[in-house]
């Protein structure tokens, strides 16, 4: 393995007629990656996609997306919650989530409640976490031109660390927050991840720049929004190459030893 995408959808339809070939592309290319699930169905396709090949591996979640007036918090999470501990016992999953809070696409009306349970559910995955001692994989979506939600992970995170300590730890994923908010993650010990978003768009530059080398990491967040020159395209693990090549052309660093970094990085927080 020679680079790393730390978050992908590989369980999607959208591999559904050419997924050999997307793989074959990943052994070729000597990419690793990390499959991520979004609810228990896809986290169980995940884990099976991770166990049948050697360069990939598997986080098991849900996204706090499924809590939204078109999928109340139902019975039905309560028995994927319980799915998931039996998820857990594959080696091959190595975090939790993708889970977190996400007040992008928050409808008014709903709002308060749909929050509420959006920060039950993320407890409880939290808790999960720490209990299996894995690190957590965050989605984290505040509402447009406000870092709400950035806050809202971080008190909750604060509350949990006085006494999980060490075993609090993981991941923010496609990281859209600034260095003041960068910061207050460094400071828990997570590490953070960017997507192909950075190749056309300029805004992420100075927290690029911020983030210290050792806790960097590199994602696709395949299939979607693929980097440049695939913009537009369906995304895919091999093209984190590029997203690679960006962040070390915006730090102003050597290509490949970022790259060994960001390896090493994914490594440690994962233990793949
Ligand atoms: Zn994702």
């Amino acid at each position: 393995m020679k680079y790393i995408d730390i978050h992908c959808h590989l369980d999607r339809e959208d591999y559904g007629t050419d997924f050999e070939e997307v793989l074959a592309r990943m052994k070729e290319k000597r990419i690793g990656a990390i499959a991520i699930g979004a609810d228990f169905p896809s986290s169980k396709k995940a884990v099976a996609i991770a166990e049948q090949n050697e360069n990939i591996w598997a986080c098991i979640g849900i996204h706090p997306g499924y809590v939204s007036e078109a999928f109340p918090l139902a019975a039905r999470v309560e028995d994927e919650l319980l799915g998931l501990e039996e998820l857990i016992k594959s080696p091959k999953v190595v975090g939790v989530g993708e889970c977190g809070l996400d007040w992008f696409r928050l409808d008014l009306a709903s709002a308060k409640t749909v929050a509420n349970k959006q920060k039950e559910l993320f407890e409880k995955q939290i808790e999960f976490a720490i209990k299996h001692n894995k690190p957590l994989m965050l989605h984290i979506r505040a509402t447009q031109n406000s870092f709400d939600a950035y806050k809202d992970v971080l008190e909750i995170l604060n509350h949990y660390k006085k006494e999980a300590g060490g075993k609090l730890r993981g991941n923010v994923h496609f990281f859209a927050g600034d260095v003041e908010i960068a910061k207050k993650f460094l400071d828990l010990n997570f590490t953070l991840s960017f997507a192909g978003v950075i190749t056309f768009i300029r805004d992420y530059d100075e927290v690029i720049k911020y983030v210290p080398q050792e806790r960097l990491m590199s994602e696709t967040d395949a299939p979607f929004v693929a980097p440049v020159p695939f913009r537009g395209q369906r995304n895919e693990p091999s093209f984190v190459i590029e997203i690679i090549k960006k962040l070390a052309e915006i730090r102003g660093e050597d290509f490949d030893s970022l790259n060994s970094a960001i390896l090493a990085n994914a490594k440690r927080v994962f233990g793949i």
